[in-house]
């Protein structure tokens, strides 16, 4: 069994990253800078944008964390969204989700000028993205891509099941699975809490995606014998034992799965780091792009 060491691989990309950023700075190009939105005060995603911006401050990226009360109205974003698009400083940014219930996510992502959408989720990328064509990718299944091409594990005619159909995780994996690319060209069942069968089909896959949010759901009489699994999920589950008061729990029950693996991921330490890598990747590809 081969552990998928997102940590390790996601620091050799930030060195690929910084190197990037010095020769820009040695050619007199552009720092690329990246912003993130935060709205409300919700403990999890604090933490999410605090590393990103963090990961950007560690490869030689500039980064700004704007932050609005809980309160802050639809309108009002939009207007803090299409400051963003318009400010020339900024290379990409990031709205981080779930916003107030009060705030509709579709309307502000479709606000985002699809240039800076270094998260892959405005609706122009994501069709680009089924289409094959150059777009921003979402960054989890990016980090899972990079994963997967960096460790050499083969895709080709292989069959994935993806549980869980989220559009920044389940249906993006899914689609770029099945392309006509490397890594990709799998042959791709999407499940979802609706799916009747669902042991069966994780029976059946070469390359086993978990994102169903649910800590230790998939245990080893759902996994083939010589399968790829990783595991997105990322629970919060308590633990009295810890200072912080919980731990972090993923899908997969990593102790009785991984012995019939040739690949796994752990949860921490394995899709987390990937995402921020992803994110920073993007972030330079916006800059790039955007000739400045
Ligand atoms: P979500 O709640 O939006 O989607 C969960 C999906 O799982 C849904 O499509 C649902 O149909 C499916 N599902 C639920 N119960 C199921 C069942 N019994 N059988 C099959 N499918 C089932 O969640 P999400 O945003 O896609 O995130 C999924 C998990 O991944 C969460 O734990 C989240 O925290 C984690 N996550 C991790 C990263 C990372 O960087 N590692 C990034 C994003 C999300």
């Amino acid at each position: 069994m081969t552990l998928l060491d997102g940590i390790s691989l996601s620091q050799a990309i930030r060195g690929e990253l910084a190197s990037e950023v010095d020769q820009r700075t040695a050619a007199g190009l552009r720092i690329p800078h990246l912003a993130a939105v935060l709205v409300g005060e919700d403990g999890a995603s604090l933490t999410y944008v605090s590393a990103k911006v963090k990961a950007c401050e560690q490869v030689g990226f500039r980064s700004t964390l704007l932050q609005f009360p809980e309160s802050i109205s639809e309108m009002e974003l939009l207007l803090e969204v299409q400051r963003l698009n318009e400010d020339p400083e900024v290379d990409g940014y990031i709205v981080q989700l779930p916003l107030p219930e009060h705030i509709r996510d579709e309307m502000i992502l479709l606000a985002i000028d699809p240039a800076k959408d270094v998260d892959g989720f405005h609706p122009e990328n994501v069709g680009r993205m089924a289409l094959g064509l150059d777009a921003f990718l979402p960054a989890t299944p990016m980090g899972i891509l990079t994963m997967l091409s960096r460790y050499k594990v083969e895709t080709q005619g292989k069959h994935a099941v993806v549980v869980g159909r989220s559009s920044i995780v389940g249906l993006p994996m899914a689609i770029l699975l099945q392309r006509n690319a490397d890594p990709g060209n799998c042959t791709v069942t999407i499940t979802h809490s609706r799916t009747r069968n669902l042991a069966e089909l994780c029976r059946n896959a070469d390359i086993l995606i978990a994102a169903a949010g649910k800590p230790g759901f998939i245990t080893a009489d759902m996994v083939k014998e010589g399968a790829v699994v990783v595991d997105v999920g990322i629970t919060r589950v308590p633990d009295v034992t810890r200072k912080t008061g919980f731990r972090i729990a993923g899908d997969v029950d990593f102790d009785e799965v991984s012995p019939k693996c040739s690949f796994i991921t752990p949860v921490p330490g394995g899709v987390g780091p990937m995402t921020i890598v992803s994110l920073l990747s993007n972030t330079l590809l916006a800059v790039r792009r955007s000739g400045r």
